[in-house]
């Protein structure tokens, strides 16, 4: 039988009344058989999510010692359960979880119980069974995930149950302690679990009808992508795109699972399906999006003869290596080796790492470009398709955009180029109009 294991996020389950549109969802298929859930999120705007409550009431109880706003979520899960109609009295719960928050400060326990109380909720609203995550979401003393023991755990505790809700974006070490995935990570949560039941899809079902090909807030009204390889999806992603966990991805992808990004409040629209490059339908298609990030700075070292130096470039990066800062693209020309590094990994160290590279590979001149845009263009079709770099180019030179860096991947998948801060939202846009609005 076929077997879906949907993940609903935070807006998926703000209150009772979207908690009783996500029920219909998963009644209306009978291989709707687990479903994962985060906490709750925001209702509105200005709103709170559970999680970020949670965070601040750690803080607060490393402070103090005292929950005083733990009112706020028995006040949201007070809501949820009254309005379900549910006759379950959450009040010890909610007392031992506020107990344990005072007495040990522990972050990670803390931010889980979103998830932890939301579980427990919809698997008794849907009369499905609790599955604890902590039970079989297992991490190695390194914070790493522990993959041989989790999958284990899971098929063997999930192959015995017909349906179950397991909470999103924690598990435990060995010892029972709790430990959260990183913000977001329920989606994670979800591809394991998915893997785990060798699920035919995983439905990811969110507030938006699925991947855009461009920033709505930079891009008025994007068109959505209907579908795209897990390899466009990871470069849309890595580049800034955020509606699924970049490293959701990898168990799926291993199982070859397709992910499809649904919308909650519009359960009939058929969002985007990511799939295996083997199994894409539209294999017409040039360009499957653009994404970027701001926050970069380039270092340029320009050197005659550098072409025939030995070891030029080993040397400068085991500078990098040595301050323990990776480093995103590393064009190179004749005399001239470039490198674009995230500011966030540099912050405090560009002059020292500036210093020791000039003593390692002694330059004729150094360049420091900061306040420097990275762009992605994605889409599988550019390999076969020529011109699509030329229309890149030609597209930010009639927007007055200056391009400070060009990388084309091997690949031939994706084309990225470095502008600076101040032209990144006018050459997404630019490209936008260019290359995707047809
Ligand atoms: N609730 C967690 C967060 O807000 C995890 C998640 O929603 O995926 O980051």
């Amino acid at each position: 039988m076929e077997i879906k294991v949907c993940k609903f996020g935070g807006t998926s389950c703000a209150d009772s009344r979207v908690i009783e549109k996500v029920a219909e969802i998963i009644k209306s298929q009978e291989s709707r058989k687990y479903v994962v859930v985060s906490a709750p999120g925001k209702r509105y705007s200005a709103d709170e999510k559970i999680t970020d409550m949670l965070y601040a009431l750690a803080a607060e109880a490393a402070e103090n010692g005292e929950c005083a706003n733990f009112y706020k979520i028995t006040e949201r899960y007070t809501e949820i359960v009254n309005g379900l109609g549910i006759k379950e009295d959450i009040f010890p719960v909610l007392e031992e979880i506020k107990t344990t928050i005072e007495k040990t400060a522990d972050k990670d326990y803390a931010a889980s119980r979103g998830e932890f109380l939301n579980a427990m909720i919809f698997a008794k609203y849907l009369g499905f069974e609790f599955v604890d995550a902590a039970e079989i979401i297992k991490f190695n003393d390194n914070g790493t995930l522990n993959e041989d023991v989790t999958y284990q755990l899971c098929r063997k505790r999930l192959s015995k149950v017909k349906n179950a809700v397991i909470p999103g974006f924690y598990g435990s070490y060995a010892n029972g302690k709790i430990k959260t995935f990183s913000r977001g990570g329920s989606d994670i949560t979800g591809a394991i679990i998915a893997r785990a039941v060798n699920a035919s899809v995983y439905e990811n079902w969110t507030d938006v009808n699925g991947f855009m090909t461009a920033d709505p807030r930079i891009v008025k009204n994007p068109t959505i992508i209907d579908e795209l390889s897990y390899r466009e999806l990871r470069e849309l992603a890595y580049m800034g795109a955020t509606v699924l966990h970049p490293e959701s991805i990898f168990p799926v992808r291993i199982a070859r699972i397709p992910i499809n990004v649904k919308n909650t409040f519009e359960p009939e629209n058929k969002g985007t399906m990511i799939v295996p490059f083997e199994k894409r339908t539209d294999t017409n298609k040039i360009i499957t999006g653009v994404a970027g990030r701001k926050g970069f700075t380039i270092i340029t070292l320009e050197k005659s003869m550098m072409n025939g130096e030995l070891g030029f470039a080993s040397k400068i990066l085991s500078v990098l290596e040595k301050y323990k800062v990776s480093f995103e693209h590393m064009p190179t020309g004749i005399d001239t080796l470039s490198l674009v590094i995230d500011n966030n990994e540099l912050k405090g160290k560009l002059d020292e790492i500036v210093k020791e590279i000039e003593a390692a590979v002694k330059p004729d001149h150094v360049e420091i470009t900061p306040d420097i845009a990275l762009i992605a263009t994605v889409g599988h079709g550019m390999a076969r398709k020529i011109g699509t770099a030329s229309k890149i180019f030609k597209t930010l030179y009639d927007a007055d955009v200056n391009i400070r860096m060009i990388d084309q991947g091997s690949s031939e998948m994706n084309i990225i180029v470095g502008v600076e801060e101040k032209d990144y939202e006018k050459s997404i846009k630019a490209i936008y109009a260019g290359l995707l609005s047809e």
